[in-house]
């Protein structure tokens, strides 16, 4: 029976016979930041040297809704890079989720999908909105400033540059090909065979701060212990995660689009009723549960 490794290694070798090998060193790359741990340890592993070639550029498109934190390990990040980081965005999502469109037949609905959970009026689950706020908030902004930064001609067929991800090896399934045949993705956190805890023991090793959890403050994807560790860390925006909720309740139930009621914890109570604390905490004995993979596509 093949170890776990075994499985790992034959995945990708399985995922590089698809789509190519991870080599494009002549062409110039661009990263794209999250500024959460794993894009954030790929752009300073490029600073020191410990990868190349140097990045032309990091992108970061910014949700206008990640918390506090983000926005200032962003800005040191920046002070430390020698490459330069390019802000962009499409908007506030938080805005955008909130205002309400009319159809010209006269339904209302909310362009912003984010993947709520949702509870039908009889009390089953309902189902979870199909998800365009990565899309839409994150992956195309980034793909519009590299189209100018490259720049990229129309109709273009040749490979001319190259995406770095920051996708650890423990979370490889979410390795995704580029749909643009002038761009090719790469991933050099799983070249070297990294995961996640590797990555921060690496920036401690540095006497780098480690990167806050980046993802907007109210998304659904949060497990028990990223809403715990928000509400004790930063409770004001785990205040405005739990306004969010109730605006959001607000504007769905007038809303067309989504019938059910939506939540931003997956048991689908109310975020402030919900105790967090871990079982430790409450003096029980098991621990946390498992790290949500739910982050966003960059
Ligand atoms: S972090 Fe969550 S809410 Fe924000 S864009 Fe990504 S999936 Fe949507």
């Amino acid at each position: 029976m093949k170890s776990k490794s075994e499985k790992t290694e034959q995945i990708l070798q399985n995922f590089t016979k698809l789509h190519g090998k991870f080599e494009h060193g002549h062409l110039p790359h661009y990263l794209s930041l999250g500024a959460g741990v794993q894009s954030s340890t790929l752009a300073l592993m490029y600073a020191t040297g410990e990868l190349s070639p140097m990045p032309e550029a990091a992108i970061f498109a910014d949700t206008q809704a990640e918390p506090q934190s983000v926005y200032d390990y962003l800005d040191w990040l920046e002070s430390v890079v020698p490459f330069p980081v390019h802000r962009v965005t499409k908007g506030s999502l938080t805005e955008a989720s909130l205002t309400q469109k009319v159809t010209k037949d006269g339904r209302k609905y909310s362009q912003a999908n984010i993947p709520f959970w949702t509870k039908n009026v009889d009390g089953t689950l309902g189902k979870i909105p199909h998800r365009s706020c990565t899309a839409d908030y994150k992956i195309k902004p980034i793909h519009k400033k590299l189209r100018e930064l490259v720049p990229v001609k129309r109709g273009e067929k040749n490979v001319v540059c190259v995406s770095i991800i920051g996708i650890s090896l423990d979370e490889m399934r979410r390795m995704k090909p580029s749909r643009d045949a002038w761009n090719v993705h790469r991933w050099p956190l799983i070249e070297k065979r990294l995961r996640r805890q590797q990555c921060v023991e690496w920036m401690i090793s540095k006497g780098y701060p480690k990167p806050p959890r980046s993802a907007c403050v109210y998304c659904p994807y949060h497990d028990s212990k990223s809403w715990r560790q928000l509400q004790l860390e930063e409770p004001e925006e785990f205040a405005r995660a739990v306004q969010f909720e109730k605006d959001i309740q607000a504007a769905k139930e007038n809303s067309d689009n989504i019938k059910a009621q939506v939540f931003l914890h997956r048991s689908c109570k109310p975020l402030d009723s919900i105790d967090f604390r871990s079982d430790v905490e409450r003096g029980q004995q098991t621990f946390w549960d498992d790290e949500c993979e739910g982050m966003c596509g960059v």
